[in-house]
């Protein structure tokens, strides 16, 4: 088996781990990232809304809340400076008249946690801006910094930029096992060529994978970590134009934003993801395949906003995992940042809002090793 020493070792190509090894490339730390896929973003990452998420929903004062504040911010001007597309377009989040009470929670809530620009509108306002919008809506919150992007023009241009200092990736490596050394960490690979990494620093930031992983490096940190939950969101996509210029969101459940509509870049329409609870005995590698048979609910849940979604128009498309450490029916959980010391952090339950977050979540992983 080759041995060699490296500075810092990042776990994952997925949108945090480069962002990560981005952030401490440009701190000038020699950066080497391990991932055992072929290619960058394979799976979370490539499997989502690709939405720029406002910050409304998380509690004040959660990673989640400030790093998706901040994040957002520093993603629209870094893909303002890359030249990387996106469309400002903002989103309703509407309600039934039932509902409103838990929209106002909502607007409280995105105020508190320093969200701009927000407006709460009425049912006829809301389908003067989107009139096929259902009758029965009566209130809704329009957040006009919320948009999407193009995430793959965004996690290239992380991946240049850090080649660009020198940072390299290795694909088909797959971390094993590891432990933590007086020096810093021994990681165990996998892949065609066997290797044992001595870092000086290692970043476990391996996605669905992160908190088996971080109990198969050997350390104190072992015994306090989460158990790993996994919910599989599916998407469908919407046949036809559509009519909707703006992301059309529901009330919120727990375990994830509600079955929204989203139009992608290239004016394509899609709802989801649903909220599927795997089995708590579920882990990676999932089956991604969509359900024919849950374009059921999608049609019903849909319809409750957009009564003019025809039969017929919704076409299984893909799906993603959300990686949970809470378990069904518990409040939503926080990132969780693992800090072992200044050999290792493992980034656990990195579930939506993670890619609107990822600079900031850099910015923080990166503080903490100075
Ligand atoms: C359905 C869904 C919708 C979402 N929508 C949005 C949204 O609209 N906006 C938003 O901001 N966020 C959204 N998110 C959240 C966002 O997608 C994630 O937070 C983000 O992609 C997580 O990135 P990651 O790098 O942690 O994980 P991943 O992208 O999964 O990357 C982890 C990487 O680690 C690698 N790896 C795993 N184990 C090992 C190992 N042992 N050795 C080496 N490599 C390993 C994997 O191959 C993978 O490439 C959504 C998530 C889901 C599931």
């Amino acid at each position: 088996m080759d041995n060699f020493d490296a500075d810092l070792v990042v776990i994952g190509a997925g949108v945090i781990g480069l962002a990560v090894a981005r952030a401490a490339a440009l701190k000038g730390r020699d950066v080497i990232v391990v991932e055992s896929e072929d290619a960058i973003a394979v799976h979370t990452s490539s499997r989502n809304s690709e939405v720029i998420h406002a910050g409304l929903y998380y509690p004040t004062g959660s990673n989640k809340a400030r790093f998706c504040v901040t994040g957002r911010r520093q993603l629209y001007a870094y893909l303002d400076a890359h030249g990387i597309a996106y469309n400002n377009c903002g989103k309703l989040v509407v309600a039934h008249e039932d509902e409103e009470a838990g929209l106002g929670d909502i607007l409280a809530r995105a105020r508190a946690n320093d969200v701009e620009e927000l407006r709460l509108i009425s049912g006829d306002e809301a389908r003067a801006i989107e009139p096929a919008l259902h009758p029965g809506l009566t209130a809704a919150i329009h957040s006009p910094v919320s948009g999407i992007f193009d995430s793959h023009g965004y996690f290239l241009a992380l991946q240049g930029e850090l080649e660009d200092k020198g940072g390299m990736i290795a694909f088909g490596t797959p971390v094993k096992a590891g432990r933590l050394t007086a020096e810093g960490v021994e990681l165990d690979c996998g892949g065609a060529a066997p290797t044992r990494i001595n870092a000086r620093t290692v970043i476990n930031a391996a996605g669905h994978n992160s908190i088996d992983l971080a109990r198969r490096i050997d350390g104190p940190h072992q015994h306090t970590l989460p158990e790993p939950r996994y919910v599989k969101g599916s998407y469908f996509s919407v046949l036809g134009k559509t009519p909707f210029s703006r992301l059309i969101y529901p009330m919120p459940g727990r375990a994830s934003l509600g079955l929204h509509l989203t139009v992608d870049l290239a004016g394509r329409g899609k709802l989801g993801p649903d909220a599927e609870w795997l089995p708590e005995e579920a882990r990676p590698p999932f089956d991604y395949r969509v359900d024919p048979s849950r374009a059921e609910h999608f049609y019903a849940s849909a319809r409750r906003y957009w009564p003019g979604l025809k039969d017929g128009a919704l076409t299984p498309d893909y799906a993603g995992v959300r990686p949970k450490i809470v378990g069904k029916g518990e409040p939503s959980g926080d990132f969780m940042f693992d800090v072992v010391d200044s050999r290792l952090v493992n980034l656990i339950g990195i579930e939506s809002p993670g890619l609107t977050s990822s600079l900031a979540i850099a910015d923080h992983v990166t503080s903490l090793l100075d």
